[in-house]
Protein backbone atom coordinates (compact mmCIF):
# COMPACT_ATOMS: atom_id res chain seq x y z
CA UNK A 1 0.00 0.00 0.00
CA UNK A 2 1.00 3.40 -0.64
CA UNK A 3 3.24 4.79 2.39
CA UNK A 4 0.72 8.47 2.16
CA UNK A 5 -2.31 5.62 3.22
CA UNK A 6 -0.10 3.95 5.42
CA UNK A 7 0.64 7.20 7.22
CA UNK A 8 -3.21 8.32 7.25
CA UNK A 9 -3.97 5.12 9.02
CA UNK A 10 -0.69 5.49 11.91
CA UNK A 11 -2.11 9.30 11.98
CA UNK A 12 -6.05 8.18 12.68
CA UNK A 13 -4.72 5.44 15.27
CA UNK A 14 -2.66 7.42 16.79
CA UNK A 15 -5.45 10.17 17.59
CA UNK A 16 -7.29 6.93 19.15
CA UNK A 17 -4.36 5.86 20.98
CA UNK A 18 -3.82 9.19 23.31
CA UNK A 19 -7.84 9.15 23.63
CA UNK A 20 -8.07 6.86 27.06
CA UNK A 21 -11.85 6.88 26.26
CA UNK A 22 -11.41 4.75 23.44
CA UNK A 23 -11.66 1.04 24.24
CA UNK A 24 -10.92 1.66 28.02
CA UNK A 25 -10.81 -1.97 28.67
CA UNK A 26 -7.78 -3.07 26.48
CA UNK A 27 -4.93 -4.36 28.22
CA UNK A 28 -2.58 -4.57 25.91
CA UNK A 29 -3.11 -0.83 24.78
CA UNK A 30 0.34 -0.62 22.85
CA UNK A 31 0.20 -3.76 21.15
CA UNK A 32 -3.43 -3.64 20.23
CA UNK A 33 -2.74 -0.73 18.42
CA UNK A 34 -0.01 -1.92 16.63
CA UNK A 35 -2.38 -5.00 15.27
CA UNK A 36 -5.20 -2.70 14.39
CA UNK A 37 -2.11 -0.85 11.86
CA UNK A 38 -0.75 -4.11 10.83
CA UNK A 39 -4.95 -5.40 10.13
CA UNK A 40 -5.55 -1.85 8.44
CA UNK A 41 -2.48 -0.88 6.54
CA UNK A 42 -2.36 -4.54 4.45
CA UNK A 43 -4.99 -6.13 2.19
CA UNK A 44 -7.00 -9.17 3.05
CA UNK A 45 -6.09 -10.57 -0.13
CA UNK A 46 -5.21 -9.33 -3.85
CA UNK A 47 -6.35 -11.66 -6.68
CA UNK A 48 -4.83 -11.43 -9.90
CA UNK A 49 -5.10 -12.71 -13.35
CA UNK A 50 -4.28 -12.45 -17.05
CA UNK A 51 -8.10 -12.74 -18.95
CA UNK A 52 -7.05 -14.19 -22.22
CA UNK A 53 -9.57 -12.84 -24.93
CA UNK A 54 -9.77 -13.49 -28.61
CA UNK A 55 -10.96 -10.23 -30.63
CA UNK A 56 -13.09 -9.22 -33.29
CA UNK A 57 -9.55 -9.65 -35.67
CA UNK A 58 -8.69 -12.95 -34.72
CA UNK A 59 -5.86 -11.87 -32.63
CA UNK A 60 -5.58 -12.74 -29.09
CA UNK A 61 -4.94 -10.71 -25.93
CA UNK A 62 -4.08 -11.54 -22.91
CA UNK A 63 -5.26 -8.40 -20.47
CA UNK A 64 -4.49 -7.99 -16.52
CA UNK A 65 -6.64 -8.11 -14.38
CA UNK A 66 -7.28 -7.50 -10.36
CA UNK A 67 -9.37 -7.98 -7.48
CA UNK A 68 -7.95 -6.53 -3.85
CA UNK A 69 -10.16 -7.17 -0.85
CA UNK A 70 -8.91 -4.79 1.37
CA UNK A 71 -11.09 -5.71 5.29
CA UNK A 72 -14.43 -7.35 5.51
CA UNK A 73 -14.53 -6.97 9.23
CA UNK A 74 -17.76 -4.14 8.57
CA UNK A 75 -19.34 -7.04 6.25
CA UNK A 76 -18.90 -8.52 2.85
CA UNK A 77 -16.20 -6.94 0.60
CA UNK A 78 -17.66 -4.06 -1.82
CA UNK A 79 -16.65 -1.70 -4.63
CA UNK A 80 -16.13 -1.12 -8.21
CA UNK A 81 -14.02 -2.26 -11.04
CA UNK A 82 -12.47 -0.05 -12.99
CA UNK A 83 -11.78 -0.44 -16.42
CA UNK A 84 -8.94 2.17 -17.27
CA UNK A 85 -5.47 1.85 -18.93
CA UNK A 86 -3.78 2.73 -16.02
CA UNK A 87 -4.82 0.35 -13.44
CA UNK A 88 -2.43 -1.47 -11.62
CA UNK A 89 -2.13 -3.44 -8.48
CA UNK A 90 -1.29 -0.67 -6.34
CA UNK A 91 -4.50 1.61 -7.26
CA UNK A 92 -6.66 -0.88 -6.66
CA UNK A 93 -5.45 -1.91 -3.28
CA UNK A 94 -5.51 1.47 -2.33
CA UNK A 95 -9.15 2.09 -3.30
CA UNK A 96 -10.23 -1.11 -1.82
CA UNK A 97 -8.94 0.58 1.30
CA UNK A 98 -10.66 3.71 0.64
CA UNK A 99 -13.97 1.68 0.25
CA UNK A 100 -13.13 0.29 3.68
CA UNK A 101 -13.26 3.76 5.47
CA UNK A 102 -16.36 4.93 3.09
CA UNK A 103 -18.13 1.93 3.82
CA UNK A 104 -17.58 2.35 8.09
CA UNK A 105 -17.91 5.84 7.49
CA UNK A 106 -21.10 6.20 6.50
CA UNK A 107 -22.94 2.30 8.36
CA UNK A 108 -22.44 0.46 5.14
CA UNK A 109 -22.62 -2.87 6.21
CA UNK A 110 -19.75 -3.58 4.03
CA UNK A 111 -16.37 -4.54 3.57
CA UNK A 112 -13.76 -2.49 1.14
CA UNK A 113 -13.36 -4.27 -2.04
CA UNK A 114 -11.97 -2.87 -5.15
CA UNK A 115 -11.52 -4.46 -9.08
CA UNK A 116 -9.67 -3.42 -12.08
CA UNK A 117 -8.77 -4.73 -15.64
CA UNK A 118 -6.31 -2.92 -17.09
CA UNK A 119 -7.21 -1.66 -20.64
CA UNK A 120 -8.87 1.63 -22.62
CA UNK A 121 -12.46 0.62 -23.09
CA UNK A 122 -12.84 3.03 -26.10
CA UNK A 123 -10.62 0.83 -27.70
CA UNK A 124 -12.53 -2.26 -27.91
CA UNK A 125 -16.13 -3.41 -29.43
CA UNK A 126 -19.10 -4.09 -27.37
CA UNK A 127 -18.78 -8.29 -28.23
CA UNK A 128 -15.14 -7.68 -27.49
CA UNK A 129 -15.78 -5.89 -24.04
CA UNK A 130 -18.62 -8.21 -23.33
CA UNK A 131 -16.22 -11.19 -23.22
CA UNK A 132 -13.64 -9.54 -21.33
CA UNK A 133 -16.53 -8.88 -18.34
CA UNK A 134 -17.44 -12.64 -18.55
CA UNK A 135 -13.79 -13.90 -18.71
CA UNK A 136 -13.37 -11.53 -15.19
CA UNK A 137 -15.91 -13.14 -13.47
CA UNK A 138 -15.17 -16.71 -14.70
CA UNK A 139 -11.57 -16.18 -13.60
CA UNK A 140 -12.32 -14.83 -10.21
CA UNK A 141 -15.85 -16.67 -9.48
CA UNK A 142 -14.75 -18.49 -6.74
CA UNK A 143 -13.95 -15.16 -4.53
CA UNK A 144 -16.56 -13.09 -5.34
CA UNK A 145 -20.24 -13.50 -4.60
CA UNK A 146 -23.47 -11.78 -2.86
CA UNK A 147 -21.81 -12.58 0.94
CA UNK A 148 -18.72 -12.47 -0.08
CA UNK A 149 -17.26 -9.74 -2.36
CA UNK A 150 -20.37 -7.62 -4.56
CA UNK A 151 -18.45 -5.75 -7.39
CA UNK A 152 -20.04 -1.95 -9.34
CA UNK A 153 -19.41 0.10 -11.67
CA UNK A 154 -16.26 2.23 -11.46
CA UNK A 155 -14.64 4.38 -14.02
CA UNK A 156 -14.90 2.87 -17.51
CA UNK A 157 -17.58 0.51 -16.56
CA UNK A 158 -21.63 1.19 -15.85
CA UNK A 159 -24.57 -0.87 -16.17
CA UNK A 160 -23.99 -2.65 -19.36
CA UNK A 161 -21.46 -4.49 -17.85
CA UNK A 162 -22.67 -5.21 -14.28
CA UNK A 163 -25.82 -7.33 -16.45
CA UNK A 164 -23.11 -9.03 -18.13
CA UNK A 165 -21.29 -10.16 -15.34
CA UNK A 166 -24.17 -10.81 -13.06
CA UNK A 167 -25.37 -13.32 -16.27
CA UNK A 168 -22.03 -15.09 -16.00
CA UNK A 169 -22.38 -15.25 -12.25
CA UNK A 170 -25.46 -16.88 -12.41
CA UNK A 171 -24.12 -19.45 -14.85
CA UNK A 172 -21.52 -20.37 -13.21
CA UNK A 173 -22.99 -20.40 -9.67
CA UNK A 174 -26.03 -22.40 -10.58
CA UNK A 175 -28.51 -22.06 -7.95
CA UNK A 176 -27.02 -19.94 -5.44
CA UNK A 177 -29.13 -16.42 -5.21
CA UNK A 178 -27.64 -13.87 -7.72
CA UNK A 179 -28.89 -10.63 -7.77
CA UNK A 180 -27.21 -9.56 -4.78
CA UNK A 181 -23.88 -10.52 -6.71
CA UNK A 182 -23.15 -6.96 -8.54
CA UNK A 183 -25.07 -4.13 -8.20
CA UNK A 184 -24.93 -1.00 -10.66
CA UNK A 185 -27.11 -3.14 -12.64
CA UNK A 186 -29.44 -1.47 -15.00
CA UNK A 187 -33.19 -1.12 -14.06
CA UNK A 188 -34.69 -4.04 -15.80
CA UNK A 189 -32.39 -6.53 -14.77
CA UNK A 190 -32.77 -5.87 -10.84
CA UNK A 191 -31.03 -2.91 -10.75
CA UNK A 192 -31.94 0.22 -8.17
CA UNK A 193 -33.51 3.26 -9.53
CA UNK A 194 -31.07 6.24 -8.94
CA UNK A 195 -28.26 4.02 -8.51
CA UNK A 196 -26.85 5.98 -11.67
CA UNK A 197 -27.43 9.55 -10.57
CA UNK A 198 -26.65 8.47 -7.08
CA UNK A 199 -23.32 9.35 -6.61
CA UNK A 200 -23.04 13.02 -8.67
CA UNK A 201 -25.91 13.85 -6.23
CA UNK A 202 -24.93 12.50 -2.86
CA UNK A 203 -20.85 14.65 -4.06
CA UNK A 204 -23.41 17.56 -4.56
CA UNK A 205 -25.38 17.15 -1.54
CA UNK A 206 -22.30 17.28 1.05
CA UNK A 207 -21.17 20.39 -0.87
CA UNK A 208 -24.57 22.17 -0.29
CA UNK A 209 -25.13 20.71 3.27
CA UNK A 210 -22.12 22.13 4.50
CA UNK A 211 -21.56 25.66 2.79
CA UNK A 212 -26.04 26.03 3.34
CA UNK A 213 -27.26 24.54 5.73
CA UNK A 214 -24.65 24.02 7.92
CA UNK A 215 -23.06 27.11 8.16
CA UNK A 216 -26.66 28.81 8.10
CA UNK A 217 -27.49 26.87 11.45
CA UNK A 218 -24.50 27.66 13.11
CA UNK A 219 -23.86 30.86 12.13
CA UNK A 220 -23.08 32.49 15.00
CA UNK A 221 -20.44 29.61 16.30
CA UNK A 222 -18.62 30.19 13.33
CA UNK A 223 -18.15 33.81 13.94
CA UNK A 224 -16.98 33.48 16.70
CA UNK A 225 -14.24 31.01 15.98
CA UNK A 226 -10.78 31.67 14.55
CA UNK A 227 -10.17 28.31 13.02
CA UNK A 228 -9.89 28.29 9.34
CA UNK A 229 -12.97 26.17 8.19
CA UNK A 230 -14.96 28.89 9.83
CA UNK A 231 -13.61 31.52 8.44
CA UNK A 232 -13.62 30.46 5.01
CA UNK A 233 -16.93 29.15 4.44
CA UNK A 234 -18.53 32.02 6.30
CA UNK A 235 -16.87 33.90 3.53
CA UNK A 236 -18.64 32.02 1.20
CA UNK A 237 -21.70 31.92 2.44
CA UNK A 238 -24.46 33.38 1.24
CA UNK A 239 -22.98 35.02 -1.88
CA UNK A 240 -22.64 34.58 -5.50
CA UNK A 241 -20.09 31.84 -6.29
CA UNK A 242 -18.17 30.34 -9.48
CA UNK A 243 -17.85 26.49 -9.56
CA UNK A 244 -15.65 24.32 -11.97
CA UNK A 245 -16.41 21.17 -12.47
CA UNK A 246 -13.07 18.64 -13.81
CA UNK A 247 -15.05 15.09 -14.84
CA UNK A 248 -17.91 15.33 -17.04
CA UNK A 249 -18.77 11.44 -16.63
CA UNK A 250 -21.32 9.94 -14.62
CA UNK A 251 -20.53 12.00 -11.61
CA UNK A 252 -19.13 15.35 -13.23
CA UNK A 253 -22.28 16.16 -15.06
CA UNK A 254 -24.63 14.85 -12.77
CA UNK A 255 -23.33 17.00 -9.85
CA UNK A 256 -23.36 19.76 -11.98
CA UNK A 257 -26.58 19.51 -12.95
CA UNK A 258 -27.69 19.24 -9.43
CA UNK A 259 -25.92 22.55 -8.88
CA UNK A 260 -27.42 23.87 -11.81
CA UNK A 261 -30.75 23.14 -10.84
CA UNK A 262 -29.89 23.84 -6.72
CA UNK A 263 -31.95 27.38 -5.38
CA UNK A 264 -30.63 27.30 -2.03
CA UNK A 265 -27.25 28.87 -3.59
CA UNK A 266 -26.15 31.63 -5.68
CA UNK A 267 -23.46 29.87 -7.84
CA UNK A 268 -23.04 29.33 -11.95
CA UNK A 269 -20.74 26.74 -13.42
CA UNK A 270 -18.15 28.61 -15.51
CA UNK A 271 -15.83 25.84 -16.30
CA UNK A 272 -16.46 21.78 -16.83
CA UNK A 273 -13.64 19.95 -18.63
CA UNK A 274 -13.20 16.37 -19.52
CA UNK A 275 -10.54 13.79 -21.20
CA UNK A 276 -9.77 16.01 -24.32
CA UNK A 277 -11.00 19.96 -23.03
CA UNK A 278 -12.31 22.22 -20.44
CA UNK A 279 -15.05 24.58 -21.49
CA UNK A 280 -15.03 28.04 -20.38
CA UNK A 281 -17.76 31.03 -19.75
CA UNK A 282 -17.78 33.53 -17.02
CA UNK A 283 -21.57 34.17 -17.12
CA UNK A 284 -22.18 30.40 -16.41
CA UNK A 285 -22.60 27.02 -19.20
CA UNK A 286 -25.66 25.94 -19.90
CA UNK A 287 -25.44 22.17 -18.39
CA UNK A 288 -28.39 20.59 -19.78
CA UNK A 289 -27.23 21.48 -23.00
CA UNK A 290 -24.09 19.88 -22.71
CA UNK A 291 -25.45 16.41 -21.18
CA UNK A 292 -27.79 16.46 -24.09
CA UNK A 293 -24.63 16.98 -26.02
CA UNK A 294 -23.14 14.31 -24.43
CA UNK A 295 -25.69 11.74 -25.55
CA UNK A 296 -24.06 12.04 -29.00
CA UNK A 297 -20.47 11.66 -28.69
CA UNK A 298 -20.02 8.48 -26.45
CA UNK A 299 -19.61 11.25 -23.59
CA UNK A 300 -17.32 13.40 -24.70
CA UNK A 301 -17.93 17.55 -24.34
CA UNK A 302 -18.14 19.58 -27.40
CA UNK A 303 -14.13 20.24 -28.21
CA UNK A 304 -14.58 22.24 -32.01
CA UNK A 305 -16.36 25.68 -32.59
CA UNK A 306 -18.00 23.70 -35.24
CA UNK A 307 -19.86 21.55 -32.05
CA UNK A 308 -20.62 24.68 -29.38
CA UNK A 309 -22.33 26.39 -33.04
CA UNK A 310 -24.12 23.37 -33.96
CA UNK A 311 -25.34 22.37 -30.22
CA UNK A 312 -26.15 26.52 -29.60
CA UNK A 313 -23.70 26.39 -26.35
CA UNK A 314 -21.59 29.20 -25.43
CA UNK A 315 -17.72 28.95 -24.52
CA UNK A 316 -14.44 28.80 -24.85
CA UNK A 317 -12.51 26.21 -25.73
CA UNK A 318 -9.55 25.84 -23.00
CA UNK A 319 -6.52 23.19 -22.37
CA UNK A 320 -7.84 20.46 -20.22
CA UNK A 321 -5.38 20.54 -17.56
CA UNK A 322 -6.29 24.81 -17.41
CA UNK A 323 -9.58 23.83 -15.45
CA UNK A 324 -8.15 22.93 -12.08
CA UNK A 325 -6.38 26.76 -11.54
CA UNK A 326 -9.07 28.94 -12.61
CA UNK A 327 -9.75 31.96 -10.48
CA UNK A 328 -13.11 29.76 -9.09
CA UNK A 329 -14.45 30.03 -5.94
CA UNK A 330 -15.68 26.02 -5.79
CA UNK A 331 -13.85 22.98 -7.78
CA UNK A 332 -15.77 20.02 -7.83
CA UNK A 333 -13.26 17.20 -8.78
CA UNK A 334 -14.58 13.88 -10.44
CA UNK A 335 -12.05 12.21 -12.89
CA UNK A 336 -9.17 10.76 -11.59
CA UNK A 337 -6.69 10.51 -8.54
CA UNK A 338 -4.03 12.51 -8.45
CA UNK A 339 -5.29 15.71 -10.04
CA UNK A 340 -3.88 18.33 -7.24
CA UNK A 341 -0.41 17.50 -6.77
CA UNK A 342 2.82 19.35 -5.45
CA UNK A 343 3.21 20.89 -9.27
CA UNK A 344 -0.07 22.66 -9.17
CA UNK A 345 -1.20 23.15 -5.71
CA UNK A 346 0.58 26.85 -5.18
CA UNK A 347 -1.96 27.65 -8.17
CA UNK A 348 -5.21 26.31 -6.85
CA UNK A 349 -7.32 29.29 -6.38
CA UNK A 350 -10.31 27.88 -5.07
CA UNK A 351 -11.94 28.01 -1.73
CA UNK A 352 -13.53 24.96 -1.63
CA UNK A 353 -12.82 21.81 -3.17
CA UNK A 354 -15.31 18.69 -3.09
CA UNK A 355 -14.03 15.41 -4.03
CA UNK A 356 -16.21 13.35 -6.12
CA UNK A 357 -13.27 11.20 -7.50
CA UNK A 358 -11.22 8.82 -5.25
CA UNK A 359 -8.30 10.03 -4.04
CA UNK A 360 -7.93 13.41 -6.28
CA UNK A 361 -5.86 15.29 -3.60
CA UNK A 362 -1.96 13.85 -3.30
CA UNK A 363 -1.02 14.21 0.68
CA UNK A 364 1.60 17.27 -0.14
CA UNK A 365 -1.22 18.99 -1.69
CA UNK A 366 -3.99 18.47 0.95
CA UNK A 367 -1.59 19.63 3.78
CA UNK A 368 -0.23 22.38 1.49
CA UNK A 369 -4.56 23.74 0.70
CA UNK A 370 -5.34 22.83 4.62
CA UNK A 371 -2.51 25.48 5.70
CA UNK A 372 -4.02 27.66 2.78
CA UNK A 373 -7.64 27.43 4.71
CA UNK A 374 -8.43 25.95 1.93
CA UNK A 375 -11.97 23.22 3.07
CA UNK A 376 -11.77 20.56 1.12
CA UNK A 377 -14.43 17.61 1.11
CA UNK A 378 -13.21 14.37 1.25
CA UNK A 379 -13.68 11.57 -0.81
CA UNK A 380 -15.21 8.94 1.31
CA UNK A 381 -17.56 11.80 3.07
CA UNK A 382 -18.27 13.48 -0.18
CA UNK A 383 -18.85 10.63 -3.33
CA UNK A 384 -20.54 7.58 -0.82
CA UNK A 385 -23.84 8.25 -2.73
CA UNK A 386 -22.69 5.30 -5.46
CA UNK A 387 -21.91 2.74 -2.66
CA UNK A 388 -24.79 3.56 -0.56
CA UNK A 389 -27.17 3.14 -3.37
CA UNK A 390 -25.32 -0.03 -4.01
CA UNK A 391 -26.45 -1.14 -0.47
CA UNK A 392 -30.33 -0.39 -1.04
CA UNK A 393 -30.02 -2.11 -4.28
CA UNK A 394 -28.48 -5.40 -2.59
CA UNK A 395 -31.15 -5.11 0.38
CA UNK A 396 -33.77 -4.86 -2.37
CA UNK A 397 -32.71 -7.79 -4.67
CA UNK A 398 -32.06 -9.50 -1.36
CA UNK A 399 -36.10 -8.73 -0.92
CA UNK A 400 -37.13 -8.75 -4.26
CA UNK A 401 -38.80 -5.75 -3.49
CA UNK A 402 -37.88 -2.90 -5.14
CA UNK A 403 -38.22 1.17 -3.96
CA UNK A 404 -39.66 4.12 -6.42
CA UNK A 405 -36.89 6.68 -7.06
CA UNK A 406 -38.21 8.96 -4.43
CA UNK A 407 -37.77 6.10 -1.92
CA UNK A 408 -34.15 5.68 -2.82
CA UNK A 409 -33.27 9.73 -3.24
CA UNK A 410 -34.95 10.00 0.80
CA UNK A 411 -32.95 6.99 2.13
CA UNK A 412 -29.62 8.20 0.42
CA UNK A 413 -29.94 11.90 1.64
CA UNK A 414 -31.23 10.61 5.12
CA UNK A 415 -27.75 8.33 5.44
CA UNK A 416 -25.19 11.28 3.90
CA UNK A 417 -26.99 13.79 6.19
CA UNK A 418 -26.51 11.17 9.24
CA UNK A 419 -22.83 11.19 8.44
CA UNK A 420 -22.46 15.35 8.15
CA UNK A 421 -23.97 16.08 11.49
CA UNK A 422 -21.74 13.56 12.72
CA UNK A 423 -18.51 15.21 11.47
CA UNK A 424 -19.59 18.77 11.37
CA UNK A 425 -20.91 19.70 14.52
CA UNK A 426 -18.61 20.82 16.72
CA UNK A 427 -16.52 22.15 13.34
CA UNK A 428 -15.99 25.76 14.38
CA UNK A 429 -13.64 24.04 17.05
CA UNK A 430 -11.89 21.28 15.58
CA UNK A 431 -8.51 20.95 15.46
CA UNK A 432 -8.44 18.69 12.65
CA UNK A 433 -8.93 19.14 8.73
CA UNK A 434 -12.27 17.51 7.72
CA UNK A 435 -10.29 14.48 6.07
CA UNK A 436 -8.81 13.57 9.24
CA UNK A 437 -11.77 14.06 11.04
CA UNK A 438 -13.32 11.20 8.68
CA UNK A 439 -10.77 8.82 8.66
CA UNK A 440 -10.56 9.07 12.54
CA UNK A 441 -14.22 8.17 13.19
CA UNK A 442 -14.01 5.38 10.08
CA UNK A 443 -11.05 3.84 11.66
CA UNK A 444 -13.01 4.25 15.35
CA UNK A 445 -15.77 2.23 13.99
CA UNK A 446 -13.69 -0.55 12.35
CA UNK A 447 -11.08 -0.74 15.42
CA UNK A 448 -14.32 -1.07 17.48
CA UNK A 449 -15.40 -3.95 15.47
CA UNK A 450 -11.87 -5.74 15.03
CA UNK A 451 -11.64 -5.54 18.90
CA UNK A 452 -15.12 -7.20 19.42
CA UNK A 453 -14.75 -9.72 16.42
CA UNK A 454 -11.75 -10.78 18.86
CA UNK A 455 -8.81 -10.09 16.28
CA UNK A 456 -6.39 -8.07 17.98
CA UNK A 457 -3.94 -10.77 19.77
N1 LIG B 1 -17.15 2.63 -7.57
C1 LIG B 1 -17.95 3.36 -6.64
C2 LIG B 1 -17.08 3.92 -5.51
O1 LIG B 1 -15.92 4.13 -5.69
C3 LIG B 1 -19.15 2.57 -6.16
C4 LIG B 1 -18.85 1.29 -5.48
C5 LIG B 1 -20.07 0.41 -5.19
O2 LIG B 1 -21.18 0.80 -5.50
O3 LIG B 1 -19.84 -0.67 -4.65
O4 LIG B 1 -17.55 4.24 -4.46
Amino acid sequence: MQTETKKIIQESLNALLENDSFLPDLTDRKQAFASLSAILSTPDKIHKSFLRVPLDDGSVVRIPAYRAQHNDAMGPYKGGIRYHETVNEEEVINLAFLMTLKNALHKVPFGGGKGGIEINPREFSEKELNLISRKYVRYFADVIGPDKDIPAPDMGSGEREMDWMMAEFKKVHHGTPYLGSFTGKSVVNGGSLGRREATGKGVYFTFRYLLHDYVKANEQLLANSDNLFAKTTLSLYDRPLTMAVQGFGNVGSVAALEAYNCPLINHKIVAVSDRNITLFNEDGLDIPALIEFTKTSRGDLPSTEQHLQSAGIKAEIKERDSLVTLPVDVLLLAALENQIHEGNMKDIQARIIVEGANAPTTAEADEYLNEQGVVIIPDILANAGGVIVSYFEWLQGRETQFYTEKEVYRLLIEKMQETMDMILPQYYGDPYALRQNCFIHSVMRLSTVIYRQGKLY
